[in-house]
């Protein structure tokens, strides 16, 4: 059995037989091999215990191998894996339902696929269907997916490959105040910023993003578009918050243009951003399509499209069809997670331990002068390196993997993203506790510290 192979071995495999580019993101010199997690923790292969901050990036939404809802999806291991859309059953009907009540109105038409990249991909042809427009527009530094046609809607060259795919995606300068060519100010209220005047307004820096996004409409679109895309909170381009009212004032924009707009949830959906269950109603914005996939499901592959039902009909012209998208095994699942997070309070909890986070991280910025910025909501959290605040020129890669690595070796697991690999980031089960969060704040500190020792 696998347990028995030597880490070598194991290593080997990886290197030669299984996807070998992930060597590349496997980021640890001393890499960690793991065989079993519950809630926030993992073990590795020799029965050590980490923190698992990082979730398989926010998608263990209630913990790993969560007894509610590996109970559930025993019970329903026994009695119907899988059977297929053209009979009716239950589970997805029942799942469907509760997911749409979480939604606001007219958000209630329920697609399912088995993973994120499915959903952004339906997503775009549902909006090219319904607009009769072809164009499409993502912020930069946004990840939405590996599929050929999400690869276009993803703007990180570390997932782009010369080839032709994706015909009609833009990205726009994604209104970035810390790293942004233009800066600006985010005028939030965030417990790790004073809240400052709004510079949203004509004439200001962040003010540009926008103006930015309006000049493609002369210059690179046809004057109309078929949708917008934007996560509420970029996970992979490293938890990057936007200013207040971009989203709002953009959302507006591209109706007027004729498109339809896009929340990717797969990150911020499901309570993690504390606040709110969505993270777009952090924006006070109402898309017409939202896509939600990783916490969904607590790491069983599922992913959705909600939309309305004007929008649907539009779509409904022809067949559309998802061999796995809504088995009645992942219906399951999903439906145990929803009352796990309701049940056990998760959503509450994000905005508790989120916040002291956030907060006491503000503290360890303010002592150290390599970290740059800390950002986030709930436990949608990004902590960006810097080499110093003057020049806020990212934390080569060589020191992000040393502090890395001994958070790492000190018990704590974190992931790492931004365009430059510059920002960690924390994005934790929901069930993390306060005296988690201090222990992690501990660690972090004396893996920063020591850095600044050795340097
Ligand atoms: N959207 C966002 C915001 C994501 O973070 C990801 C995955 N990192 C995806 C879409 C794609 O999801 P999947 O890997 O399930 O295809």
């Amino acid at each position: 059995p696998y347990q028995d192979m030597s880490k070598d071995r194991l290593l080997d495999i990886r290197k030669n037989n299984c996807n070998p580019m992930t060597m590349k993101v496997t980021y640890y010199k001393k890499p960690v091999f793991i065989n079993q997690g519950y809630m926030q923790w993992l073990w590795d292969v020799d029965g050590r215990r980490y923190m698992d901050l990082f979730a398989g990036v926010a998608t263990v939404s209630v913990g790993h191998c969560n007894p509610k809802v590996t109970e559930t999806a025993e019970k329903q291991l026994r009695r119907l894996w899988h059977t297929t859309a053209i009979y009716v059953y239950p589970q997805i009907q029942e799942y469907a339902e509760k997911l749409a009540s979480l939604l606001p109105d007219p958000l209630k038409v329920v697609y399912f696929t088995n993973s994120g990249s499915e959903a952004n991909d339906l997503a775009v042809l549902m909006a090219r269907l319904y607009t009769g427009n072809f164009d499409v527009i993502t912020l930069r530094g946004s990840y939405h997916g590996g599929s050929p046609q999400a690869t276009g809607l993803t703007s990180n060259a570390d997932y782009k490959y010369p080839i032709l795919s994706s015909m009609g995606c833009h990205n726009t300068m994604c209104p970035d105040v810390f790293r942004g060519l233009w800066g600006g100010s985010h005028c939030r209220d965030s417990p790790v910023q004073t809240i400052r005047e709004c510079s949203c307004s004509p004439g200001t820096n962040t003010h540009t993003y926008y103006q930015k996004l309006k000049e493609m409409f002369a210059t690179t679109v046809p004057n109309r578009i078929a949708a917008f895309f934007a996560e509420p909170i970029q996970g992979v381009g490293g938890a990057v918050q936007f200013p207040k009212n971009y989203l709002k004032d953009t959302y507006q924009f591209v109706r007027e243009k004729g498109g339809i707009c896009i929340a990717d949830e797969v990150q911020t959906g499901f309570g993690r951003t504390g606040s709110h269950f969505w993270g777009f109603q952090g924006h006070n914005v109402l898309p017409d399509m939202v896509t939600v996939a990783k916490g969904i499901a607590n790491g069983f592959p599922m992913g959705a499209v909600v939309t309305t039902a004007e929008i649907a009909r539009s779509f409904g012209k022809g067949v559309h069809f998802n061999t796995f998208g809504g088995n009645p095994l992942a219906c399951a699942v999903a439906s145990s997670v929803l009352d796990t997070i309701k049940e056990d309070k998760m959503q509450e909890n994000s905005t508790e331990v989120g916040t002291y986070l956030l907060t006491e991280l503000a503290k360890l910025r303010d002592k150290y002068e390599i970290i740059g910025d800390v950002r986030g909501k709930g436990l949608q959290i990004g902590v960006e390196m810097v080499k110093d605040k003057a020049s806020r020129d990212p934390l080569p890669p060589v020191a992000m993997a040393e502090i890395f690595e001994d958070t790492k070796d000190m018990g704590v697991l974190i992931g790492k993203g931004g365009l430059y690999g510059q920002t960690f980031r924390i994005k934790p089960p929901m069930c993390i506790t306060k005296d988690d969060a201090d222990f992690f704040l501990a660690v972090f500190n004396q893996a920063v510290q020591n850095y600044m020792e050795r340097r």
